[in-house]
């Protein structure tokens, strides 16, 4: 049976970290990576940003050669044995190996409807294909007021394409933000020329050559194309069907192994406690996948040291821009710091007097001392927050 030290399932962001991490600490050692796409790994984040932009699809890719791992591309993992540590591939191949690491991500959640002309953004070619139809003058619905849902008919509605969007709660980003905030980006989203329905559910069909969106009540509004943003799924089959521990994502330790001798998991797909936030979380952003993904690769590698990142993510709306550090959860108490209101400011987010997240909101240069403040863990007075993590002064 072919056989390699380490074994990567997935070849995203953390596996591509993890690959960098392991040739740093293990020189010489066999490195083999199975990935479903057919592609090497890349950024997800400018599928939805910075492409739309004018960056061209070269600079997406991450240099996964000089690692000389080798790589399977467009093969899939179908099960795992830790007992016999060894895996089997779509091909009926079996792989053994010394380590072995989960790096699967996530899967767009889908609604009833599937089809040509619906789109469960997460890849890119789902990003190729969108584009594509983009170039043509077609209107276009995008399903859900998440991230995903919010950049995707921006970066539609900047190549001057109807869109509409289907929303199930009252605002946009009303798992992150405050109401008034959320509120505020129906209306500016308006204002770009977005149609912003909030509707509740909705389920989308393909019918004829275009799709149909349909609401709990039945009202049926008509598109040419449905971009479908509505979560992730984390891809836990392989380690559930092995008897791995399973929760919200693949349960690892501090030192990502999961409950499976040799056996670890990271980035999206990967849950773990995280120590300020004093529970587990499974976190789906693109520095945790990097974070996690070198850290479970020095792990793998015999140099061990304890993973307790706080989420930190942003993103690009419009001419809007956030990042955001730790927990963003709006039923938390918010304190907002506006220097201009829903324009530039911080909102702070807090449990028992104490700082759990922070959103930048066009607020740049800050998310170190975000970090700090909430890794403190003092408590502290609201009011005086105001002015904590000033902008930024211009260069
Ligand atoms: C459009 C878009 C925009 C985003 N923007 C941002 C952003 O602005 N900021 C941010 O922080 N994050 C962003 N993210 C999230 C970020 O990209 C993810 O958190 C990150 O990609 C997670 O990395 P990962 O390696 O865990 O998983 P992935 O990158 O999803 O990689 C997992 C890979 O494993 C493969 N795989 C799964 N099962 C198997 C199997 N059985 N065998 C072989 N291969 C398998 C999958 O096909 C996939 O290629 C965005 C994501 C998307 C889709």
């Amino acid at each position: 049976m072919p056989s390699y030290e380490y074994l990567i399932v997935g070849a995203g962001i953390a596996a591509d970290a993890a690959m960098h991490a392991l040739r740093e600490a293990d020189p010489h050692a066999t490195i083999g990576v199975f990935g479903a796409e057919a592609h090497a790994s890349y950024d997800r984040p400018p599928l939805s940003k910075a492409l739309w932009k004018g960056t061209p699809e070269s600079d997406i890719w991450r240099d996964v050669r000089s690692t000389g791992a080798d790589l399977h591309l467009g093969r899939r993992i179908a099960g795992i044995d830790p007992r016999s540590a060894s895996v089997i591939d779509d091909r009926g191949i079996t792989h053994g190996y010394a380590k072995l690491l989960l790096a699967t991500g996530g899967s767009p959640r889908r609604l009833r409807g599937s089809g040509d002309r619906i789109l469960y953004y997460r890849t890119l070619d789902d990003y190729r294909r969108l584009r594509d139809l983009a170039s043509e003058p077609l209107r276009f619905a995008v399903v859900g007021g998440g991230f995903i849902g919010m950049e995707v008919a921006a970066a539609l509605r900047m190549q001057d394409r109807e869109v509409e969007m289907f929303v199930g709660e009252d605002g946009l980003g009303t798992r992150l933000f405050p109401d008034d905030l959320s509120s505020f980006l129906v209306d500016y989203y308006r204002e770009q020329g977005v149609v912003v329905r909030t509707v509740g559910r909705v389920d989308v069909e393909e019918r004829g050559r275009g799709i149909v969106v349909r609401t709990g009540s039945g009202a049926e509004f008509e598109a040419d194309v449905a971009v479908v943003g509505v979560g992730l799924s984390p891809n836990v089959e392989l380690a559930r069907d092995a008897g791995i521990a399973v929760g919200d994502g693949i349960e690892v330790d501090a030192f990502l192994r999961t409950s499976a001798p040799n056996v670890y998991a990271a980035g999206d797909v990967a849950s773990y406690e995280q120590p300020v936030l004093g529970r587990r979380i499974r976190v789906e952003h693109e520095s945790n996948a990097d974070a996690m993904g070198r850290a479970a690769g020095f792990a793998m590698a015999g140099q061990p040291a304890p993973f307790d990142q706080l989420p930190f993510f942003y993103s690009d709306l419009f001419d809007l821009g956030f990042e955001a550090v730790g927990e963003l959860d709006p039923r938390l108490e918010t304190f907002a710091d506006w220097k201009d209101p829903f324009r530039e400011g911080v909102v702070y987010y807090l449990a028992k007097g104490r700082v759990r997240g922070a959103l930048l909101w066009n607020t740049w240069g800050q998310a170190d001392n975000a970090r700090r403040l909430i890794e403190e863990m003092k408590p502290v007075e609201k009011n005086k927050l105001a002015g904590r993590l000033p902008q930024e002064e211009a260069a």
